[in-house]
This record gives C-alpha cells, sequence and structure tokens, in this order.
C-alpha cells in the first residue's frame, strides 16, 4: 500500500476529480501522508494560462526531486502531456481515473470489506468474491484481504439484477482477481457467472470485467473468450496482469504464470474476437530485473500490444518478501520506466489512430470536461464527445458516434 501526497491546482472539476482519486486510493488501503513522506507524489494540474503552466513545471521538478515517483493528471496532462517530458521531468502522465490503478503498485484492488454493490451515477460496482489465490511477494494487500472466498453464483447473479433494476448500465465485476472467482469452491467459475447473468438479467447494459491475473484465467480462457463471443452485454476487455515479459523475474514475484501462459490467453481471445481490449500492467525494477530481463518486457509489449498499459516503477513494501530484497538504483528504474513509457505510447497511440474515421457505438457513463461527455464503445475504449451535453445526451444512453481524433488517454468524437 502506497503512502501519497496529493496537490490539486485551478478548478472544482479538478478538485473533484481529486476527490474521486483520494476515495479510489482510500478504499484501496492507501494513505495520504505530507511530501517528504511520500512514496508517489500526484499532481493534478491546471493550465488556464501561461503562466499557470510555467508554475505547474516548477512544482512538477520540486516534487519530482522529493519523491520515488511522480504522477501528473488534470488540464496540463491531457492537453499538454509532452511539455513535461519536454522539460526533462520524468513523471507519468495519466488521466485522472487512472490515477489510483497506477498507484498500486501492481497490487490487485481492494474491494470493500463486505463485498457489498453499489451504484455510483450509472455505473454499478459489484464485488465477486474477496482475496485471491495467489501469494506475490511484493505484496502488501494480501496480508488484509487473504485467501478468496467466493459467494455463490446466484447470490452475485442477484446483486447485479439489484444492480441494474437500481438503475446502473455498466456494471463493473470487481475483485482481487476475478479470474480465481469459484476457485475455493472447487470449480473456477467467471465465465458461468457472466453467461448467467447476461441470460438472466433483464436491461440494457454492458458488463465491464475487472482484473483477472493470467493464472486464473490460463485454466478458462476457452470458455471465457467464448462467452465474451456470445453475448453483446460484454465489453470486449480483458485486463490481465503479466507484470514481467521474463519467467526468472515472475518467479522471484512469485506469481504463479508463466509468460507463456499470459500469451496463451492473448491468443486465445484473438482467435474469438475480432475486435477487443488487452489491458496489463508491468512492474519496471523488480529488484531481480536484469538489463536483458527488461529486454523480454519491452519486447512482450510489442508482441502482444495491449491499449492500456500500467507501467509502475518498483518500490518496496515494507512487511513484504521484496522489501528485503536487495534493489535497484533510482535512476535504473527511471530509465527502464521512461523506456518501457515511451513504448507504450507507441502502441497505444498506434491503437486510437486506427479508430480515427470509424463509427462506434458508446455507452455514456459520466460527464466530461466543459459540455462533453465520455462513455466508451464495445471494447471498452475510452471515448470523448465534446458537445454532446448541449446536444441533450443523458448519461445511461447509447449514442452513435464518428471518432475525429484522439490524445494519449482516450479517442475525441462526434455525434453521428
Ligand atoms: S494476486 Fe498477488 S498482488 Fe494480487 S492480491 Fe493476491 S498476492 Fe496481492
Amino acid at each position: 500500500m502506497a503512502r501519497y501526497h496529493i496537490e490539486t491546482y485551478g478548478c472544482t472539476s479538478n478538485r473533484g476529480e481529486s476527490r474521486q482519486i483520494e476515495r479510489a486510493l482510500r478504499d484501496g488501503g492507501h494513505h495520504r501522508v505530507e511530501l517528504d513522506d511520500a512514496d508517489v507524489a500526484i499532481l493534478n494540474t491546471c493550465t488556464v494560462v501561461e503562466k499557470t503552466e510555467r508554475n505547474m513545471l516548477a512544482r512538477a521538478e520540486t516534487l519530482e526531486e522529493t519523491v520515488d515517483e511522480l504522477v501528473v493528471t488534470g488540464c496540463m496532462a491531457i492537453a499538454q502531456g509532452e511539455a513535461f517530458e519536454r522539460a526533462g521531468i520524468d513523471a507519468e502522465v495519466l488521466h485522472w481515473d487512472e490515477v489510483a490503478e497506477h498507484v498500486r503498485n501492481g497490487e490487485c484492488p481492494t474491494t470493500t470489506p463486505d463485498t457489498a454493490p453499489i451504484v455510483d451515477g450509472v455505473v454499478g460496482i459489484l464485488p465477486i468474491a474477496r482475496g485471491c489465490m495467489s501469494d506475490c511477494s511484493y505484496c502488501i494487500t494480501k496480508h488484509a484481504t487473504g485467501k478468496i472466498e467466493s459467494p455463490p453464483v446466484e447470490e452475485n447473479v442477484e446483486k447485479a439484477r439489484a444492480l441494474v433494476h437500481a438503475g446502473a448500465r455498466e456494471l463493473r465485476i470487481t475483485g482481487q482477481d476475478t479470474g480465481v472467482y469459484g476457485w475455493d469452491t472447487g470449480e473456477r467459475k467467471l465465465h458461468v457467472l457472466l453467461e448467467r447473468i447476461c441470460e438472466e438479467v433483464d436491461g440494457d447494459f454492458r458488463i465491464r470485467v475487472g482484473m483477472a491475473n493470467p493464472k486464473g484465467v490460463h485454466g478458462i480462457r476457452e470458455e471465457l473468450a467464448a462467452v465474451f463471443a456470445a453475448y453483446d452485454e460484454l465489453y470486449n476487455f480483458l485486463h490481465v496482469p503479466v507484470q514481467s515479459g521474463s519467467d526468472d523475474v515472475l518467479a522471484a514475484m512469485r506469481r504463479q504464470h508463466t509468460v507463456s501462459e499470459y500469451r496463451e490467453v492473448v491468443e486465445t481471445f484473438d482467435a474469438h474476437l475480432d475486435e477487443w481490449t488487452l489491458s496489463t500492467d508491468f512492474i519496471v525494477g523488480f529488484p531481480t530485473e536484469t538489463t536483458a530481463d527488461h529486454e523480454r518486457s519491452l519486447a512482450l509489449l510489442g508482441e502482444t500490444r495491449p491499449e492500456k498499459v500500467n507501467i509502475t516503477r518498483f518500490s518496496k513494501r515494507p512487511g513484504t518478501d521484496a522489501a528485503a530484497m536487495k534493489g535497484l538504483g533510482g535512476s535504473v528504474k527511471k530509465e527502464r520506466s521512461s523506456e518501457m513509457t515511451d513504448h507504450k505510447m507507441e502502441v497505444v497511440g498506434e491503437a486510437y489512430e486506427s479508430m480515427v474515421g470509424t463509427e462506434r457505438e458508446v455507452l455514456i457513463v459520466k460527464d466530461g470536461t466543459g459540455d462533453s461527455m465520455v462513455g466508451y464503445d464495445r471494447a471498452y475504449r475510452q471515448i470523448a464527445i465534446p458537445g454532446a451535453e448541449r446536444e441533450g445526451v443523458a448519461l445511461g444512453e447509447f449514442v452513435t458516434c464518428r471518432v475525429t481524433g484522439h490524445n494519449t488517454v482516450y479517442a475525441l468524437a462526434e455525434l453521428v
């Protein structure tokens, strides 16, 4: 669990987004601390006038010198993310709703203690189980959550039905590791649960499946991909965090999967789905990671071409086995992280570029900046539609739009 410091500049919208970042971090067990004690600093930026820009860059420079890791988000990050790199500032530039996931440091998300479903706007959060089946050497979340405990499928189907009846149009299936749902009962059954929700819950909704480790998914990859292909309710999106392209590093992390298993999951989904989004995570600079291991991670990123990538620079969490390992120097970790980020930007940029000019059906799930609204297409790509609010588009509505461009974190589109 990370100790973070957050600074917010600019308008009420930025302050609202910072509150949401903090809520997600708090729910994940992370702690807000003063700058000098922080592992990671988050700078939520504003870019109204040129002077503000200069102030943002100066502040980013100071933060970067003080903490191991700097995350920049907010208006300037979106509009001029490259300004930080040009100024020689080593920062991860992210959309605000990617920040909490990034700060997780490669650990799985922590679900609420009672796994209670909640509706937030038109999004229904459905934690299907608590705990995982792993014992990753860098993870502190595990101490708080323990082994997986899976409620019966019927119970989760009922919760999904209640969420849809309460107004949810997007169901987010969450858990530390959704791929091992049912493992404690002797049968992995994420695919069974998804199929039953699609079959038995009435309504026009979409389902986003949360993080599933490669080990759990590998054993049910055929069944799972077939369910994704069969039901329009499922976003064609899978988040399988590989963490490294080297089996040696994966063994030191005690991840329980191999690079080949991750590859086979990706190949299976490629075979079943015409268009889908692969999301994965890499931890860069794990204590045992050699230059050759790092090269393997870069190669795996290029080979499997995930469209969403969380890169975390390894940092020690007290009480974990990895904390006792002799670590790599800060400059090595920085260098590897920025190399991987450059590679990620190429891969992700190419994916967004291929969307330009295409028409997409999008479920609108939140308000964007100004009069824009934000939603997701079938492959769970984030799309912002400027002017949508003025045109009377409502949250929870499906609209058709044409993609006109993109930035580093989402596509831009106009209504058709
Ligand atoms: S799968 Fe690994 S990182 Fe995730 S909660 Fe379990 S031990 Fe932690």
